[in-house]
């Protein structure tokens, strides 16, 4: 058997990490963290250490590790047939029922679902849906796609520029010259701007309409936007957000696209953020809840009034040029119906929704009043909590205290794993939708003693 040192120099020499400081890695600065089995809401390391997953993975582990049934049906799928394409009509008996179990699961006006491997390659997947409907639609001039400062939609040429978040464009040459970027729904941090909350869902109405006008609205294609703001800092809506957008966008013939890879499929208690909000977008987004990450696998689901017009295009232009080898892989769909169905029958989002609320509060009631924790917010199996230097002015660390990670760092070594998130000092929890009391108040109480290590 392979040493842990072995691993650790074959990983510095061969392995190129995502979203990793490279430079550190190479020279061992960082560790080598080698995962090797879960179970429940615990990952296990080479090591034999158990810990208490608060992330999900990247919240995407939403069943919880170690589900026989899913493995099972991946097994299965793997035996009697590993792959075969969705081009022209092809399909298995996996991807077409999770086509309809999705359909079944979606708003009422959603009409099919395409089948992708990432969150990034379905935003990809809905851009250019979007521009094929405004080019079939007559209107060639209407491409302009508006995102959210510290929204995340992934990290490819348009949905890293989507991206609102500057890592995500530094030194890449990002965003692309279609994309605008628009006030983010960041209340706690609007406190400059001395309003209520419903004033401040206002304002960010008047920055939307702004800018429409500034760009004209026969330029502006689309509107994307997370339910709740996950990377950026996992951020809930201000009050009557999304139903004041969606005016907007209406007014102007906006598209909506909702970007539920974090909250589809229950991550708020609800089966998707969309209905949670009230929103009534053209075009969802799913990944990581799908398949609850037992295999890659991502949708783009399309409303009806989107589809007619496609369904022109492809009668008016021939078959639509849009697909990958792997669209619908048989083993991902074999996932994806096994994990929603495990959803269903151990009742887990009704779970993320009581448990989420019981750890939100238990966060409150633990560190509500903690002199450098601005602010615990959350909805459903999400919570964060904000770390300020100062409460009463909101006031953040220095950047190179790197106190969020130094927190995180704290309470990994305790057990616990949380995230600190990538822009401001904030600790980020989203455990599987499996959790119980018992593990949300080990979170809870470890995040206090993390904080307060941390000095
Ligand atoms: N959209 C949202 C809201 C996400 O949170 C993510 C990933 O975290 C993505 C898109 C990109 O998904 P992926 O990392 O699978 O490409």
């Amino acid at each position: 058997m392979l040493t842990n040192d072995q691993l650790a120099q074959w990983d510095r020499e061969n392995f190129f990490h995502a979203s990793t400081h490279l430079a550190q890695h190479a020279r061992g600065e960082t560790p080598t963290r080698v995962i090797t089995g879960g179970k429940g809401c615990h990952i296990e390391d080479r090591d034999g250490r158990k810990l208490l997953d608060a992330f999900a993975g990247l919240y995407c582990v939403n069943a919880g590790y170690g589900r026989p049934e899913i493995a099972d049906a991946i097994a299965e799928q793997a035996r009697e047939l590993a792959y075969y394409h969705a081009y022209v009509g092809h399909g298995t008996e996996a991807s077409i029922t999770l086509a309809k179990m999705v359909l079944d699961r979606a708003p009422a006006h959603m009409s099919k679902v395409y089948f992708g491997l990432s969150g990034s390659d379905a935003n990809e997947t809905n851009i250019k849906l979007i521009w094929y409907y405004n080019n079939i639609l007559g209107r060639p001039e209407k491409k302009k796609i508006i995102s959210r400062w510290r929204g995340y939609h992934g990290s490819g040429l348009m949905t890293g520029s989507l991206t609102g978040l500057e890592l995500f464009h530094n030194k890449f040459d990002l965003p692309l010259a279609q994309v605008l970027h628009t006030e983010a729904p960041y209340y706690y941090r609007r406190d400059d701007l001395n309003q209520t909350e419903a004033q401040f869902t206002q304002h960010c109405v008047d920055a939307l309409e702004a800018m429409i006008e500034r760009e004209g609205a026969d330029t502006i294609a689309a509107f994307i936007g997370e339910p709740v703001l996950g990377t950026g800092g996992i951020v809930p809506p201000p009050e009557g957000y999304w139903e004041a957008i969606q005016e907007v966008l209406k007014k102007h013939d906006i598209l909506l696209v909702a970007d539920e890879v974090v909250t589809g499929f229950g991550r708020l208690g609800s089966m998707f953020g969309s209905e949670h909000y009230g929103m009534t977008p053209d075009l969802i987004t799913i990944a990581k809840g799908l398949t609850s990450a037992y295999a890659p696998l991502s949708g783009s689901i399309v409303s009806d009034k989107m589809w007619k017009v496609l369904e022109q295009g492809t009668d008016e232009n021939g078959p639509i040029g849009h697909g990958w080898t792997y669209s619908a892989h048989p083993i991902g769909a074999a996932a994806g119906v096994a994990n929603l169905k495990l959803l269903d029958d151990l009742n887990l989002i009704a779970n993320a929704g009581e448990t989420g609320a019981y750890l939100n509060a238990a966060m409150h009631d633990a560190l509500g009043d903690h002199p450098n924790v601005g602010q615990i917010r959350g909805e459903g199996m999400l919570c964060a909590v904000e770390l300020v230097e100062d409460r009463e002015t909101r006031r953040y660390f220095d950047p190179s205290a790197k106190v969020g990670a130094t927190v995180a760092a704290a309470l990994f070594a305790d057990g616990v794993i949380g995230r600190a998130m990538p822009q401001g000092d904030i600790l980020g929890f989203a455990p599987p939708f499996c959790l119980s009391r018992d593990e949300a108040d080990e979170i809870v109480a470890k995040t206090v003693k993390a904080i307060k290590s941390a000095g």
